[in-house]
């Protein structure tokens, strides 16, 4: 078979721990997403591959006619099973196992949590270089066997068929196998040929797992002899050969390996003459693994830690504290912008460190911009290791490879970096912690919060959960009886700078003052004047695609929902306004109910149009625009930033990218120009998630010894979150908030689960979804009978409602239609283990009418 065996074992790599007894069976999970392979599968562990194989190892194993890959989720000394009918492990695909057996029960844990296959949670945790490539090749029948005798005589010819397929079973014999493409290439109208063969088992298709990447090997040149003689040597040299005569003296003095391109490149040297020397026997030319390192060559100034502040010194104590005693605690880090929650991370893992354990940092994809980097990288150097999206396959492979083999010990990345393969983890810090894009929108599912504390539990670990606006969420876990974070507050900015004087405009009033234009008298002057004192200025306009809410110009009336609180939303293609909670749709209002303005309309403007109004307004103004269209090229989110800093912008202007740990000394202006775009998204965290951005684009002015100034343009200058926001009091905001949650039955006051369902028939997905809501009310019923009659503790704190099926916000998507269940829940109810059982008896519909059904516990979007 095609194997790779050969390239698997180098002596220089140790086995795992030798040979030892236990290892005989081991538990696989195949790489097939379906319930009748959600659990792990015997195989018998060869003896030659006994010390290659732990919890955690990557291997190739039978499953019916193919080879798949699969995960060792445990390994034993017996087996349930009949053994002379399991199957061997046929490959072992990595040197050192890339999980390890606390990922393989996260894994697990994950499956259950999130109603996901674990091989969908395991494959979660590995870089896409690692997911499995099948490769198809064929080979001619009995040699695949392992027989590689030809046939004898009389049978050869007896099976003999066409002089064509003569000749490509014989090419296949020469080859031993050959890749299934390489086949068709070679003979292009032999299609049909090479069908029939298969089918009549002349030549028979195996599959082989194969990576899609592998290590990248580099030509590394060093002496072949004692360097010392190389001089010496040198001197034999034809006078004419000079440059070879160079060459060999250059590694007289610096004997150490160089890769040849280096060399080439450096000494101005062809590689032919390399080669010469090579041929001569005084150099060596070898093959090396080297890390595709996206920093290198990049050095970075390194920084001290600086003395803290009495805030940070709080702060910092309480996460020593616990690192020291190797206590798993979280940490709520509530510092305003400013507050220098950074350095408290930083020294934070310092310690970490200096106790010999590993640290994750984690931070929103958008935020992790060379700037942050280079705040790591320049205190802790090369044990840092960076992965976030923006790298190639390659390079995040090579990043993630440097874990598992211990060459770096803090990792800072986005989501997914919460899986990083350490084994003494002290310390997980997540920036930003109340950022949406912690969770992971497709199966699985997960909220890397949660999975940080996880994690952490398991390695008694501590985890920093840092945020100038917490979720409400987390907030909420830090107060009352046997809370499980622990809030910590810095109230102050570093040095005592003030937070920027934030100014509410009422586009109400500029409408009747005439100002039709999008910026009010304020803003505009307040623009003019930065022109002027060549200072910076921010403008944010936030703006979602596909649907929005309506809202009267005149008089700020946002049209709702009767029954559910929530704005309706605007459906272009009907004309229709729509509430994606109870389903009530209504026609699209021609004036304004509460003040019949006929400025009622569509709201919305687009970068672009703020762009050019700019450039009208202030002709000759130098605009970088950032948004969803500058930004989709690798590496232009960061050169657009970098022209901002190097103030060859007058404005950054852009969507919530530009709200996010941007630190620029010149920027003494930031601009929203309408707050209200998140406040009516219909969405019960829509107030929060305003406070948050309007909160963190403030912060972005005045950060350095320029004082700042905010203005926030809205159409609802008395809504809470912003006149919170305006005055910098996360406190009063959270308070009202909560309130608000508690009466409309909300997180943190339960639990959420989304059911949506996906079908190309609206009857047929109609259906489903209405047989689901019922199954599962009926579930609850019996359950709650149960619990009645044993009435433990907490009975009466239990809660479980399941609201819908309603249509989904967006009602159709490429052609499949959506509907959708809420589920809210309160207390020890095992909605996951329900969920999950009644999804079961929905698989055949599944499977044979390709409906889909999506799980999300404890939705970030309701969309
Ligand atoms: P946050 O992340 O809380 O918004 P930062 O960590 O970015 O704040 O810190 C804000 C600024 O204060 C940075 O320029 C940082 O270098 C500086 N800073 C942080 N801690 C200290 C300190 N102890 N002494 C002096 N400057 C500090
Ligand atoms: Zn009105
Ligand atoms: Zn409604």
């Amino acid at each position: 078979m095609a194997g790779r065996e050969s390239a698997l074992y180098d002596e220089t790599l140790l086995p795992l721990d030798g040979p030892e007894p236990g290892r005989r069976y081991a538990q696989v999970i195949v790489d097939v997403p379906a319930k009748q392979t959600n659990r792990p599968f015997d195989y018998i562990v060869p003896p030659e591959l006994e010390a290659w194989v732990g919890v955690g190892s990557r291997v190739g194993v039978p499953f019916g006619p193919r080879t798949l890959q699969g995960f060792v989720v445990g390994l034993s000394e017996s087996t349930g099973m009949d053994p002379r009918k399991l199957k061997p492990i046929e490959q072992v695909l990595d040197l050192v196992p890339p999980l390890n057996p606390e990922l393989v029960d996260l894994a697990r844990w994950m499956s259950r949590t999130y109603v996901c296959h674990e091989i969908t949670a395991l494959q979660a945790m590995i870089p896409g270089a690692l997911k499995a490539k099948y490769e198809k090749y064929v080979a001619v029948a009995e040699e695949a066997d392992g027989h590689s005798a030809p046939p004898p005589e009389g049978q050869a010819l007896l099976l003999a068929g066409s002089p064509e397929e003569d000749e490509i079973t014989a090419f296949v014999r020469q080859k031993g196998t050959v890749p299934m493409d390489a086949m068709l290439r070679r003979f292009p109208a032999a299609g049909p040929l090479l069908k029939r063969m298969l089918e009549r088992g002349v030549l028979v298709e195996v599959q082989t797992v194969k990576d899609r990447l592998n290590a990248k090997k580099v030509l590394y040149v060093e002496p072949a002899a004692d360097p010392r003689t190389l001089t010496e040597e040198s001197g034999k040299l034809a006078a004419g050969a000079k440059r070879q005569k160079e060459l060999l003296l250059h590694f007289a003095a610096h004997p150490s390996p160089v890769p040849l391109a280096e060399l080439t490149d450096k000494l101005n040297v062809g590689a032919g003459t390399v080669k010469a020397l090579a041929d001569k026997g005084w150099l060596t030319i070898r093959e090396r693994e080297v890390f595709r390192d996206p920093y290198a060559g990049r050095s970075f100034a390194r920084t001290e830690p600086l003395p803290l502040t009495e805030q940070q010194r709080g702060a910092f104590a309480a996460i020593s504290d616990a690192l020291g005693a190797e206590r798993h605690d979280v940490f709520l880090l509530h510092g305003v912008t400013g507050s220098g929650k950074t350095e408290v991370y930083l020294q934070s893992i310092q310690q970490c460190l200096d106790q010999g354990r590993e640290a994750i940092v984690l931070v929103p994809e958008i935020s992790l911009t060379p700037q942050m980097v280079e705040r790591f990288k320049s205190r802790f150097g090369d044990a840092v290791a960076v992965m976030h999206s923006r790298l190639s396959q390659g390079e995040r492979y090579d990043e993630w490879r440097k874990i598992g083999l211990k060459r770096v010990s803090v990792v800072i990345g986005a989501r997914s970096a919460v899986f990083a393969p350490f084994t003494k983890l002290g310390l997980i810090i997540i920036d930003e912690e109340h950022e949406s894009s912690y969770k992971q929108e497709e199966s699985p599912k997960y909220h890397a919060r949660e999975v940080a504390v996880q994690r952490a539990a398991r390695h008694g670990a501590v985890v920093v959960l840092g945020s100038a606006t917490p979720s409400l969420e987390s907030f909420a876990r830090t107060s009352g009886r046997g809370a499980p974070y622990r809030l910590l507050t810095m109230a102050d900015r570093v040095e005592g700078r003030p937070l920027p004087a934030v100014r509410i405009v009422d586009l109400r009033e500029e409408l009747k003052a005439g100002n039709r234009s999008m910026f009010s008298r304020g803003l505009y002057k307040a623009i003019e004047e930065r022109l002027h004192k060549k200072e910076q200025t921010v403008l944010l306009l936030n703006r979602r695609g596909y649907s929005t809410f309506v809202m009267c110009r005149s008089c700020g009336y946002v049209v709702q929902c009767p029954h559910c609180d929530i704005s309706l939303t605007y459906h272009q293609v009907s004309r229709t306004m729509r509430c994606h909670y109870c389903g009530l749709t209504q026609p699209e209002p021609k004036t304004c109910p509460s003040c019949d303005s006929e400025h009622i309309r569509f709201f919305g403007t687009g970068t672009q149009r703020v762009e050019e109004e700019l450039g009208k307004l202030f002709p000759g103004i130098r605009v970088i625009r950032m948004d969803v269209d500058t930004t989709s090229e690798k590496g232009a989110h960061e050169r657009l930033l970098t022209k901002f800093r190097n103030k060859q912008g007058d404005v950054l202007l852009g969507t919530q990218m530009v709200a996010k740990g941007l630190d620029f000394p010149d920027v003494t202006l930031v601009g929203v120009i309408a707050a209200d775009t998140v406040l009516h998204l219909p969405d019960f965290r829509a107030a929060e998630k305003t406070f948050q951005l309007l909160t963190q684009v403030a912060g972005r002015a005045g950060r350095h010894r320029l004082p700042g100034e905010v203005f926030i343009q809205t159409y609802t200058p008395d809504h809470y979150s912003i006149e919170h926001a305006s005055r910098h009091d996360y406190g009063a905001f959270i308070a009202t908030e909560l309130d608000s949650r508690r009466q409309r039955g909300y997180p943190p006051y339960c639990e959420l689960v989304l059911v949506t369902f996906s079908h190309e028939q609206v009857a047929m997905v109609v259906r489903a979804a209405e047989s689901f809501a019922t199954r599962l009310k009926e579930k609850w019923q019996r359950m709650r009978t149960e619990f009645d009659s044993v009435s433990g503790a907490g009975a009466e704190d239990r809660y479980f409602e399941v609201y819908g099926p309603v249509a989904s916000p967006i009602p159709r998507i490429k052609d499949r239609y959506r509907f959708q269940c809420m589920v809210k829940y309160r207390g020890d109810v095992d909605v996951s283990g329900m969920l999950t059982e009644t999804a079961a008896a929905f698989d055949e519909t599944v499977r044979q009418e390709k409906l889909h059904i999506s799980i999300d516990v404890n939705p970030q979007v309701l969309m």
